[in-house]
Protein backbone atom coordinates (compact mmCIF):
# COMPACT_ATOMS: atom_id res chain seq x y z
CA UNK A 1 0.00 0.00 0.00
CA UNK A 2 1.27 3.57 -0.83
CA UNK A 3 2.53 5.71 2.12
CA UNK A 4 0.37 9.05 2.00
CA UNK A 5 3.21 10.37 4.73
CA UNK A 6 6.14 9.45 2.36
CA UNK A 7 6.76 12.84 1.43
CA UNK A 8 5.37 14.90 4.62
CA UNK A 9 7.85 17.30 5.56
CA UNK A 10 8.37 15.20 8.50
CA UNK A 11 8.83 12.01 6.80
CA UNK A 12 11.72 13.42 4.22
CA UNK A 13 13.26 15.31 7.12
CA UNK A 14 14.17 12.04 8.88
CA UNK A 15 15.39 10.30 5.36
CA UNK A 16 17.98 13.45 5.00
CA UNK A 17 18.91 13.20 8.95
CA UNK A 18 19.68 9.54 8.62
CA UNK A 19 21.44 10.02 5.04
CA UNK A 20 23.43 12.54 6.76
CA UNK A 21 24.39 10.41 9.95
CA UNK A 22 25.82 7.53 7.59
CA UNK A 23 28.45 10.31 6.24
CA UNK A 24 26.74 11.82 3.18
CA UNK A 25 26.52 15.28 2.07
CA UNK A 26 22.70 16.59 1.78
CA UNK A 27 21.04 18.93 0.50
CA UNK A 28 18.07 19.39 2.90
CA UNK A 29 15.69 21.78 1.36
CA UNK A 30 12.54 20.00 3.12
CA UNK A 31 12.20 21.97 6.64
CA UNK A 32 10.37 25.46 6.89
CA UNK A 33 13.06 26.99 9.29
CA UNK A 34 15.17 29.88 8.76
CA UNK A 35 18.84 29.07 8.76
CA UNK A 36 21.77 31.10 8.24
CA UNK A 37 24.57 30.61 5.68
CA UNK A 38 26.42 28.41 8.27
CA UNK A 39 23.34 26.46 8.66
CA UNK A 40 22.42 27.76 12.17
CA UNK A 41 18.50 28.56 13.03
CA UNK A 42 18.39 31.95 12.64
CA UNK A 43 17.42 33.90 16.31
CA UNK A 44 18.05 37.28 17.50
CA UNK A 45 20.61 37.66 20.63
CA UNK A 46 18.39 40.79 21.37
CA UNK A 47 15.73 38.72 22.07
CA UNK A 48 17.09 36.06 23.59
CA UNK A 49 19.10 37.80 26.31
CA UNK A 50 15.26 38.56 27.87
CA UNK A 51 14.07 34.46 27.44
CA UNK A 52 17.14 33.61 29.64
CA UNK A 53 17.33 37.28 31.79
CA UNK A 54 13.10 37.91 32.50
CA UNK A 55 12.45 33.65 32.64
CA UNK A 56 11.23 33.58 36.47
CA UNK A 57 9.34 37.06 36.43
CA UNK A 58 7.00 35.10 33.50
CA UNK A 59 6.24 31.62 34.83
CA UNK A 60 3.07 32.29 36.26
CA UNK A 61 0.32 32.33 33.96
CA UNK A 62 -0.91 35.46 31.61
CA UNK A 63 -4.25 36.52 31.14
CA UNK A 64 -6.14 34.83 28.85
CA UNK A 65 -5.96 36.97 25.94
CA UNK A 66 -2.04 37.88 26.47
CA UNK A 67 0.39 39.51 27.91
CA UNK A 68 -0.74 43.46 27.66
CA UNK A 69 2.87 44.97 26.61
CA UNK A 70 3.25 42.02 24.32
CA UNK A 71 0.24 42.88 22.67
CA UNK A 72 0.97 46.48 22.07
CA UNK A 73 4.26 45.82 21.06
CA UNK A 74 3.62 43.09 18.47
CA UNK A 75 0.91 44.90 16.75
CA UNK A 76 3.26 47.77 16.50
CA UNK A 77 5.71 45.73 15.10
CA UNK A 78 3.50 44.73 12.49
CA UNK A 79 1.11 47.67 12.09
CA UNK A 80 3.36 50.66 12.51
CA UNK A 81 2.09 53.81 12.55
CA UNK A 82 -0.94 52.57 11.07
CA UNK A 83 -2.11 50.95 14.06
CA UNK A 84 -4.08 53.94 15.28
CA UNK A 85 -5.56 54.20 11.71
CA UNK A 86 -7.12 50.59 11.70
CA UNK A 87 -7.97 50.40 15.66
CA UNK A 88 -10.24 53.64 15.17
CA UNK A 89 -11.86 52.67 12.29
CA UNK A 90 -12.53 49.49 13.07
CA UNK A 91 -13.65 47.72 16.43
CA UNK A 92 -10.67 45.07 17.23
CA UNK A 93 -9.32 42.64 19.64
CA UNK A 94 -6.66 40.86 20.17
CA UNK A 95 -5.51 37.25 21.82
CA UNK A 96 -2.32 35.81 22.33
CA UNK A 97 -2.32 32.06 20.94
CA UNK A 98 -0.02 29.04 20.88
CA UNK A 99 1.99 29.93 17.16
CA UNK A 100 0.25 31.20 14.34
CA UNK A 101 -1.12 27.80 14.11
CA UNK A 102 -3.23 28.02 17.17
CA UNK A 103 -4.51 31.79 15.86
CA UNK A 104 -5.84 30.09 12.74
CA UNK A 105 -7.85 27.12 14.71
CA UNK A 106 -9.09 29.64 17.13
CA UNK A 107 -10.93 31.50 14.46
CA UNK A 108 -11.76 28.37 12.44
CA UNK A 109 -13.46 27.41 15.74
CA UNK A 110 -14.98 30.65 16.42
CA UNK A 111 -17.26 30.93 13.08
CA UNK A 112 -17.78 27.15 11.97
CA UNK A 113 -21.08 27.71 12.09
CA UNK A 114 -21.23 30.57 10.31
CA UNK A 115 -18.82 30.54 7.63
CA UNK A 116 -17.26 28.66 5.05
CA UNK A 117 -13.68 28.86 4.94
CA UNK A 118 -12.20 29.22 1.25
CA UNK A 119 -8.83 28.39 0.51
CA UNK A 120 -6.76 28.22 -2.66
CA UNK A 121 -5.60 24.78 -4.23
CA UNK A 122 -1.86 25.79 -3.55
CA UNK A 123 -1.52 26.26 0.64
CA UNK A 124 0.12 25.67 3.65
CA UNK A 125 -0.74 21.56 4.12
CA UNK A 126 -1.69 22.11 7.92
CA UNK A 127 -4.90 24.32 6.78
CA UNK A 128 -6.55 21.15 6.19
CA UNK A 129 -5.62 19.57 9.59
CA UNK A 130 -6.12 22.83 11.25
CA UNK A 131 -9.85 22.76 9.53
CA UNK A 132 -10.43 19.14 9.93
CA UNK A 133 -9.89 19.62 13.58
CA UNK A 134 -11.49 23.17 14.20
CA UNK A 135 -14.64 21.23 12.15
CA UNK A 136 -15.27 24.25 9.56
CA UNK A 137 -16.47 23.69 6.22
CA UNK A 138 -13.58 24.71 3.64
CA UNK A 139 -14.09 25.02 -0.06
CA UNK A 140 -11.00 25.74 -2.40
CA UNK A 141 -10.25 27.86 -5.86
CA UNK A 142 -7.21 27.39 -8.20
CA UNK A 143 -4.69 29.80 -6.95
CA UNK A 144 -3.00 30.42 -10.77
CA UNK A 145 -4.60 30.33 -14.38
CA UNK A 146 -3.11 28.66 -16.79
CA UNK A 147 -0.69 31.48 -17.10
CA UNK A 148 0.70 31.55 -13.81
CA UNK A 149 -0.74 34.66 -12.51
CA UNK A 150 -3.21 34.87 -9.69
CA UNK A 151 -6.96 33.59 -10.96
CA UNK A 152 -9.66 36.12 -9.79
CA UNK A 153 -11.97 34.18 -11.91
CA UNK A 154 -11.35 31.51 -9.92
CA UNK A 155 -11.93 32.51 -6.41
CA UNK A 156 -14.86 34.96 -7.59
CA UNK A 157 -16.71 31.77 -9.03
CA UNK A 158 -15.48 29.79 -5.81
CA UNK A 159 -17.37 32.69 -3.33
CA UNK A 160 -20.50 33.05 -5.62
CA UNK A 161 -20.87 29.04 -5.27
CA UNK A 162 -21.00 29.79 -1.52
CA UNK A 163 -24.62 30.38 -0.19
CA UNK A 164 -23.36 31.04 3.81
CA UNK A 165 -20.69 33.50 4.62
CA UNK A 166 -17.22 32.92 3.80
CA UNK A 167 -13.51 33.24 5.24
CA UNK A 168 -11.55 33.88 2.54
CA UNK A 169 -7.90 33.16 3.66
CA UNK A 170 -5.30 35.53 1.99
CA UNK A 171 -1.74 33.47 3.20
CA UNK A 172 0.55 37.14 1.72
CA UNK A 173 3.23 37.91 1.21
CA UNK A 174 5.64 35.06 0.91
CA UNK A 175 2.98 32.65 0.47
CA UNK A 176 3.88 28.82 1.12
CA UNK A 177 4.44 27.01 -0.73
CA UNK A 178 5.13 29.25 -3.87
CA UNK A 179 6.92 32.83 -2.77
CA UNK A 180 4.46 34.48 -4.67
CA UNK A 181 3.56 37.99 -3.63
CA UNK A 182 0.37 39.74 -4.60
CA UNK A 183 0.65 43.37 -5.93
CA UNK A 184 -0.84 46.27 -5.17
CA UNK A 185 -3.37 46.17 -8.05
CA UNK A 186 -4.10 42.29 -7.00
CA UNK A 187 -5.21 43.79 -3.25
CA UNK A 188 -7.37 46.32 -4.89
CA UNK A 189 -9.25 43.67 -7.00
CA UNK A 190 -9.57 41.55 -3.85
CA UNK A 191 -10.88 44.53 -2.00
CA UNK A 192 -13.50 45.60 -4.31
CA UNK A 193 -14.80 41.84 -4.78
CA UNK A 194 -14.92 41.94 -1.03
CA UNK A 195 -17.25 45.53 -1.36
CA UNK A 196 -19.11 43.93 -4.29
CA UNK A 197 -20.10 41.13 -1.86
CA UNK A 198 -21.17 43.27 0.73
CA UNK A 199 -20.79 41.39 4.92
CA UNK A 200 -20.58 37.95 2.53
CA UNK A 201 -16.89 37.88 3.37
CA UNK A 202 -14.27 37.88 5.53
CA UNK A 203 -10.90 37.89 5.58
CA UNK A 204 -8.25 36.00 7.26
CA UNK A 205 -4.81 37.19 6.47
CA UNK A 206 -2.43 35.30 7.36
CA UNK A 207 0.96 36.84 7.57
CA UNK A 208 3.04 34.44 9.19
CA UNK A 209 5.88 35.55 6.96
CA UNK A 210 5.44 39.65 6.80
CA UNK A 211 8.34 40.14 8.24
CA UNK A 212 10.97 39.07 5.46
CA UNK A 213 9.12 40.71 2.80
CA UNK A 214 9.83 44.14 1.39
CA UNK A 215 6.52 44.62 0.51
CA UNK A 216 5.62 44.93 4.66
CA UNK A 217 4.50 48.32 4.99
CA UNK A 218 3.14 48.77 1.45
CA UNK A 219 0.13 45.83 2.53
CA UNK A 220 -0.38 47.70 5.97
CA UNK A 221 -0.93 51.07 4.05
CA UNK A 222 -2.92 49.13 1.20
CA UNK A 223 -5.38 47.52 4.41
CA UNK A 224 -5.23 50.75 6.21
CA UNK A 225 -6.48 52.81 3.15
CA UNK A 226 -9.44 50.64 2.10
CA UNK A 227 -11.78 50.04 4.96
CA UNK A 228 -13.78 47.48 4.00
CA UNK A 229 -17.92 46.71 5.54
CA UNK A 230 -16.20 43.30 6.79
CA UNK A 231 -14.32 41.89 9.58
CA UNK A 232 -10.35 41.13 9.16
CA UNK A 233 -8.78 39.01 10.90
CA UNK A 234 -4.95 38.48 11.23
CA UNK A 235 -2.97 35.59 12.30
CA UNK A 236 0.43 36.34 13.63
CA UNK A 237 3.42 33.89 13.95
CA UNK A 238 6.45 34.33 16.37
CA UNK A 239 8.20 31.33 15.00
CA UNK A 240 9.69 33.19 11.80
CA UNK A 241 10.03 36.38 12.66
CA UNK A 242 11.99 35.88 15.82
CA UNK A 243 13.50 32.52 15.60
CA UNK A 244 10.47 31.30 18.53
CA UNK A 245 9.40 28.26 16.84
CA UNK A 246 9.93 25.83 19.30
CA UNK A 247 8.37 28.65 21.97
CA UNK A 248 4.93 28.31 20.48
CA UNK A 249 3.62 32.28 20.10
CA UNK A 250 1.38 33.86 17.87
CA UNK A 251 -2.11 36.13 18.47
CA UNK A 252 -4.89 36.88 16.32
CA UNK A 253 -5.90 39.99 15.68
CA UNK A 254 -9.27 41.11 14.96
CA UNK A 255 -10.31 43.80 13.23
CA UNK A 256 -14.47 44.36 12.57
CA UNK A 257 -16.78 46.97 11.29
CA UNK A 258 -19.80 45.79 13.69
CA UNK A 259 -20.12 45.28 17.34
CA UNK A 260 -17.29 42.56 18.62
CA UNK A 261 -18.41 42.09 22.29
CA UNK A 262 -19.46 38.40 21.10
CA UNK A 263 -16.41 37.66 19.31
CA UNK A 264 -14.51 38.99 21.75
CA UNK A 265 -15.83 36.23 24.54
CA UNK A 266 -15.96 33.47 21.55
CA UNK A 267 -11.88 34.05 20.85
CA UNK A 268 -11.54 34.24 24.83
CA UNK A 269 -13.58 31.07 25.29
CA UNK A 270 -11.70 28.95 22.64
CA UNK A 271 -7.48 30.29 23.90
CA UNK A 272 -9.34 28.79 28.04
CA UNK A 273 -10.76 25.65 26.69
CA UNK A 274 -8.04 24.65 24.28
CA UNK A 275 -4.28 26.27 25.05
CA UNK A 276 -5.52 27.91 28.46
CA UNK A 277 -3.29 30.82 27.91
CA UNK A 278 -0.34 31.41 25.83
CA UNK A 279 3.24 30.86 26.65
CA UNK A 280 3.87 33.54 28.96
CA UNK A 281 7.87 33.50 29.27
CA UNK A 282 7.67 34.14 25.98
CA UNK A 283 6.08 37.14 25.83
CA UNK A 284 7.57 38.43 28.57
CA UNK A 285 10.96 38.39 26.72
CA UNK A 286 9.24 40.50 23.97
CA UNK A 287 6.86 42.48 25.79
CA UNK A 288 10.69 43.45 27.30
CA UNK A 289 12.49 43.82 23.65
CA UNK A 290 9.38 45.77 22.67
CA UNK A 291 10.42 48.27 25.50
CA UNK A 292 13.97 48.71 23.59
CA UNK A 293 13.80 50.72 20.70
CA UNK A 294 17.33 50.30 19.98
CA UNK A 295 17.04 46.43 20.05
CA UNK A 296 14.17 46.49 17.78
CA UNK A 297 16.24 48.74 14.85
CA UNK A 298 19.05 46.24 15.57
CA UNK A 299 16.33 43.26 14.94
CA UNK A 300 14.86 45.12 11.89
CA UNK A 301 17.90 45.36 10.12
CA UNK A 302 18.63 41.68 10.39
CA UNK A 303 16.04 40.49 9.62
CA UNK A 304 15.94 42.70 6.27
CA UNK A 305 19.45 40.93 6.31
CA UNK A 306 18.09 37.99 6.30
CA UNK A 307 15.38 38.18 3.97
CA UNK A 308 17.46 39.89 1.26
CA UNK A 309 19.67 36.47 1.88
CA UNK A 310 17.03 33.80 1.22
CA UNK A 311 15.29 36.11 -1.46
CA UNK A 312 18.50 35.79 -3.46
CA UNK A 313 18.37 32.51 -3.39
CA UNK A 314 15.05 31.56 -4.20
CA UNK A 315 15.14 34.00 -7.29
CA UNK A 316 18.47 32.26 -8.62
CA UNK A 317 17.37 28.68 -7.75
CA UNK A 318 13.51 30.04 -9.77
CA UNK A 319 15.67 31.11 -12.88
CA UNK A 320 18.26 28.14 -12.61
CA UNK A 321 15.17 26.15 -12.87
CA UNK A 322 13.12 27.65 -15.54
CA UNK A 323 16.42 28.01 -17.61
CA UNK A 324 15.98 23.67 -16.80
CA UNK A 325 12.76 23.84 -18.71
CA UNK A 326 10.78 23.53 -15.47
CA UNK A 327 7.48 24.88 -14.88
CA UNK A 328 8.18 27.08 -11.74
CA UNK A 329 5.02 28.79 -9.82
CA UNK A 330 6.20 32.86 -9.97
CA UNK A 331 8.12 33.39 -7.16
CA UNK A 332 9.05 36.98 -5.52
CA UNK A 333 10.12 36.87 -2.15
CA UNK A 334 9.82 34.21 0.91
CA UNK A 335 10.93 30.65 2.31
CA UNK A 336 9.65 28.31 -0.08
CA UNK A 337 9.56 27.95 -3.56
CA UNK A 338 7.19 25.48 -5.58
CA UNK A 339 7.46 23.91 -9.46
CA UNK A 340 5.48 21.75 -11.16
CA UNK A 341 6.70 17.98 -12.62
CA UNK A 342 5.10 15.05 -14.06
CA UNK A 343 5.66 12.45 -12.12
CA UNK A 344 7.07 14.49 -9.03
CA UNK A 345 7.34 11.14 -6.75
CA UNK A 346 9.72 9.72 -9.35
CA UNK A 347 11.91 12.53 -9.62
CA UNK A 348 11.85 13.40 -5.71
CA UNK A 349 12.72 9.89 -5.44
CA UNK A 350 15.93 10.58 -7.98
CA UNK A 351 16.88 13.52 -6.51
CA UNK A 352 16.83 11.70 -2.88
CA UNK A 353 19.64 9.25 -4.38
CA UNK A 354 21.72 12.62 -5.58
CA UNK A 355 20.84 13.01 -1.71
CA UNK A 356 18.72 16.19 -2.26
CA UNK A 357 15.33 16.11 0.09
CA UNK A 358 12.39 18.36 -1.83
CA UNK A 359 9.02 18.13 0.08
CA UNK A 360 5.78 16.93 -2.50
CA UNK A 361 2.61 20.33 -2.58
CA UNK A 362 -0.29 18.35 -4.27
CA UNK A 363 0.14 14.96 -6.93
CA UNK A 364 3.33 17.19 -9.18
CA UNK A 365 4.47 20.06 -7.29
CA UNK A 366 7.39 19.99 -5.30
CA UNK A 367 8.13 22.48 -2.61
CA UNK A 368 11.71 23.89 -1.80
CA UNK A 369 12.31 25.45 1.04
CA UNK A 370 15.02 28.20 0.19
CA UNK A 371 14.79 28.96 3.95
CA UNK A 372 16.93 25.71 4.77
CA UNK A 373 19.44 26.02 1.61
CA UNK A 374 22.80 28.36 1.63
CA UNK A 375 24.70 29.43 -1.21
CA UNK A 376 27.15 26.41 -1.26
CA UNK A 377 23.79 24.32 -1.69
CA UNK A 378 22.84 26.82 -4.75
CA UNK A 379 25.95 26.10 -6.21
CA UNK A 380 25.49 22.63 -5.74
CA UNK A 381 21.76 22.49 -7.42
CA UNK A 382 23.56 24.43 -10.32
CA UNK A 383 25.74 21.16 -10.96
CA UNK A 384 23.01 18.50 -10.27
CA UNK A 385 19.25 20.03 -11.60
N1 LIG B 1 1.00 30.02 8.24
C1 LIG B 1 1.85 29.52 7.35
C2 LIG B 1 1.62 29.81 5.91
C3 LIG B 1 2.95 28.76 7.75
O1 LIG B 1 3.78 28.28 6.85
C4 LIG B 1 3.11 28.50 9.14
C5 LIG B 1 4.23 27.66 9.58
O2 LIG B 1 4.92 27.02 8.87
C6 LIG B 1 2.20 29.06 10.03
C7 LIG B 1 1.14 29.81 9.55
C8 LIG B 1 2.22 28.87 11.52
O3 LIG B 1 3.42 28.83 12.13
P1 LIG B 1 3.52 28.74 13.71
O4 LIG B 1 2.39 27.95 14.22
O5 LIG B 1 4.83 28.07 13.96
O6 LIG B 1 3.49 30.15 14.21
Amino acid sequence: MENSLEYDILSVSERAKNDLKSGNKIINGSIGVLLDNNKVLVSYQEINSHLKNNLEKYLDYSSMSGNKNYKDGILKWIFGDYLDTLTKEYNSTFVATSGGTDAIFTIFSVLKNTHTVLLSDSYWPNYNQIAKQAEVRVKKYHRYDSENKFNFDSLKEAANKIDEKILLVINDPCHNPTGYNLSNEEYLELFNFIKENDQKIDILFDIAYIDYSTRKEEIVKLIAENKLNSSLYFSISCSKSFGFYGLRLGGLFALSAFPIEELKNQLKGTIRGTISSANHPAMGALAEFFNDERAMKSVKEKILKEGKRVNFIGKELHDLLVSKGFNCLPYREGFFLTFIKENAKEYLKELEKKHIYFTLSGDSNIRVAICSLNETDLKALKEVL
